[in-house]
């Protein structure tokens, strides 16, 4: 009897010790399920495009913490007064990001959510579309017809899609010579392409007036400066009047781009490498990263390679040498 006792009493005291270890684990797992909604909400809002706003609540932030510090109290008055309505606020400013996070949240996979990039690249598909790509603005430029390609990339463009209309067509060169020869029905327009297929044709962009971009360039070479601009897309472009190709992104417009350079622009932008892991800490400076004032570079001596901006120069060049071995 008695060594039932003691069996049962240090079995209790057993259980008493992983129960009281508990607490220190639900804390852990609290911490952790923050973090990882918080992570998962800002990428979320990166796809949105929200991130300025975000910056802005930042500095508002800061200011109120001033505001207290200083004991400034009318100012802290109309704080104090806006932070109670802040919910409201947020929900009435976001309101359009947090439907649309909401419906990428249901459909994307789980991993996806806390994904930055598609690393499960259908590397194959999209080096076609690549190369269709290529092939079609090389077929474009020489005959003087006009084209403007976004290819989406992390960043959210449900308002640009639903000015078009919708397409579901693999990326191959005739595709897109006939729907940018002049006078088709979907001619007019950008395309967008998301993941090595025409996802919609026919999209307006529309252009903000801040654009200062210098007269050579008119509205269709401006939307792909917008376009670059508002998100992470890159934009290809041949003008009907001069044949040119030009590529736009992070808001720079580079003209005058050959076949071999567009070739390398896109595998560099659009095909995520193994050589250029996706770090966390890559993640989040790019999450943070600001975006430059547009502006139009021309490469009239093909010299493309060497303007564009380091983060990507240094992946495409990663890639040329992966290529090259
Ligand atoms: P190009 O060198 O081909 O003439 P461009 O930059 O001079 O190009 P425009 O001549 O002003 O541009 O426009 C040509 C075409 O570009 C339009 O017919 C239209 O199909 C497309 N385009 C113009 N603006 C937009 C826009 N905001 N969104 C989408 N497509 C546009
Ligand atoms: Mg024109």
């Amino acid at each position: 009897m008695e060594t039932i006792k003691t069996a049962l009493s240090t079995y209790l005291a057993e259980i008493g010790s992983i129960l009281s270890g508990f607490d220190s684990i639900s804390d852990l797992l609290d911490v952790l399920l923050v973090a990882v909604i918080i992570y998962a909400l800002i990428v979320q809002l990166r796809k949105t495009q929200s991130v300025h706003i975000i910056k802005g609540i930042f500095w508002l932030a800061v200011v109120y913490a001033v505001v207290v510090a200083a004991r400034m109290n009318t100012s802290k008055m109309i704080f104090d007064y806006l932070i109670n309505d802040l919910l409201l606020i947020i929900v009435i400013i976001f309101g359009t990001e947090i439907r649309q996070a909401l419906e990428h949240m249901g459909q994307s996979r789980f991993k996806n959510i806390f994904s930055f990039s598609d690393s499960s690249g259908e590397e194959k598909v999209l080096t076609d579309a690549i190369n269709a790509t290529v092939r079609a603005c090389d077929s474009m430029s020489r005959d003087k017809i006009g084209s403007l390609m976004v290819f989406q990339r992390q960043s959210n463009l449900g308002e640009l899609e639903r000015s078009g209309v919708t397409v579901d067509a693999k990326v191959t060169t005739e595709m897109l010579c006939s729907i940018f020869f002049p006078n088709s029905a979907l001619h007019d327009g950008a395309i967008i392409i998301k993941d090595g297929r025409i996802i919609a044709a026919r999209c307006i962009v529309s252009l903000k007036n801040d654009i200062v971009v210098h007269d050579k360039v008119g509205t269709r070479h401006r939307a792909a400066l917008e376009v670059s601009r508002s998100s992470d897309a890159i934009v290809v472009v041949t003008s009907e009047e001069t044949g040119i190709i030009s590529v736009a992104a992070d808001g720079v417009l580079k003209r005058g781009i050959t076949d071999s350079e567009l070739r390398q622009m896109l595998i560099g932008y659009l095909i995520p490498t193994p050589a250029t892991p996706s770090t966390l800490t890559t993640k989040i400076k790019k999450l943070f990263s600001k975006r430059g004032a547009a502006h139009v570079q021309d490469t009239d001596d093909g010299s493309a390679e060497s303007e564009r901006s380091d983060t990507d120069a240094g992946k495409t060049d990663e890639k040329n040498e992966k290529d090259e071995k």
